[in-house]
């Protein structure tokens, strides 16, 4: 990264002098052009858990750069439990800073919390004339740091609120919608499941449970809430320790708990996959200009093609073409307006 700009003509120099690529140079221009007085510009890459986001997100910052990341996930904005919650590992974020992402400890965060918190990141990246990308699927917060009248007592996706989702938004928003076919996200998301338990969520819970945090945490507070947790209480609270029973009846009774614990957390993960979904074409449905990128078509030639390089290869080629590509255009556009 180039270090903060002090100045415009600094870009405008940097600019001449060619130091930034095209896409570079189109944000440094927006930067030059762009009056203080005008709602500052951001990228908001929304859709349902496990559906990309945090892979575009990386893939955008790395053309629109300098952009850094402010995390909109409610969970993962708290420290601890990172394969469970699913936080973007550090070699994966290319050097590209995050915000609000494992920082929160000893406090349940609020979405009016997140709308001070997050407003305060955003303000910080672009002062420092980089380009927040809002990234995270809990509409919740996003709805709670965009919207210009916010009232905290009000749940917006609750049915019976009257209208309450702000059309009216306090900054320049370019909503970038990653859209999966649920059939297609929910066998990719079952999937995911085995696999963070093969890179070590179970012993990252069984640590967590016996940790003080778990102990002395309320029951819905922070990271008690994350999907893992609330399942596998049930399977600690009978086998306290690792130790392998002796007798046959202990180890069938701890393979059944084990198995109904990742069967809930397949099929709360599906749910909350869906109520996602839900969540946006409400926000859609109250018009919101949601950009939509469907990305079913990668996930279709990455399951299809599991153990086989060139598939693998073929969903890479699917993702650059349906998803990043008209994301870069989308986000030119809006930074050139
Ligand atoms: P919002 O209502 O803010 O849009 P959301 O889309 O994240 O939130 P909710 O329907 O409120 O979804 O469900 C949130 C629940 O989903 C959490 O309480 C938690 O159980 C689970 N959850 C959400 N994100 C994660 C995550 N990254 N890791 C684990 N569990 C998660």
């Amino acid at each position: 990264f180039f270090p903060p700009s002090s100045s415009t003509t600094t870009y405008r120099h940097r600019c001449r002098t060619k130091l930034f690529s095209p896409a570079q140079m189109e944000y440094c221009h927006f930067h030059a052009t762009t009056p203080r007085r005008q709602r500052r510009k951001i990228v908001v890459i929304m859709g349902p858990t496990g559906c990309g986001k945090s892979r575009l997100s990386i893939d955008l910052a790395t053309r629109f750069f300098p952009s850094e990341v402010v995390n909109s996930d409610k969970i993962q904005v708290y420290r601890g439990l990172d394969i469970t919650t699913n936080k973007i590992p550090m070699p994966d974020r290319r050097g590209v800073p995050h915000h609000l992402l494992g920082e929160i400890v000893d406090r349940h965060l609020t979405p009016s919390d997140y709308r001070s918190f997050a407003a305060r990141s955003v303000s910080s990246i672009s002062d420092r004339r980089k380009l927040p990308l809002v990234v995270g699927g809990s509409n919740s917060f996003i709805h709670a740091l965009v919207a210009n009248r916010f009232d905290p007592d009000s749940d917006v996706f609750h049915e019976t609120e009257p209208d309450p989702v702000s059309k009216d938004l306090r900054y320049d928003c370019c909503f970038l919608w990653v859209d999966v076919a649920i059939p297609v996200l929910n066998q990719y998301l079952e999937k995911r499941v085995d696999e963070m338990l093969d890179s070590g969520m179970f012993e990252e819970l069984e640590e967590y449970f016996h940790s003080g945090e778990f102990r002395e945490s309320g029951e819905s507070t922070g990271l008690r809430q994350a999907i893992g947790v609330p399942e596998f209480e049930p399977y600690f609270r009978k086998f306290p320790s690792h130790t392998i029973g002796t007798n046959h009846e202990v180890d069938s009774m701890r393979r059944a708990a084990y198995e109904e614990a990742v069967r809930a957390i397949k099929e709360n993960t599906c749910q909350l996959a869906k109520r996602q979904a839900g969540k946006i074409q409400r926000l859609r449905g109250a018009g919101w200009d949601l950009r939509r990128l469907d990305a079913t078509e990668v996930f279709r030639a990455a399951m299809g093609g599991l153990g086989s390089g060139s598939d693998s290869g073929s969903a890479s080629g699917v993702w650059e073409r349906q998803v990043v590509e008209p994301s870069v255009k989308i986000v030119k556009r809006f930074l050139a307006e």
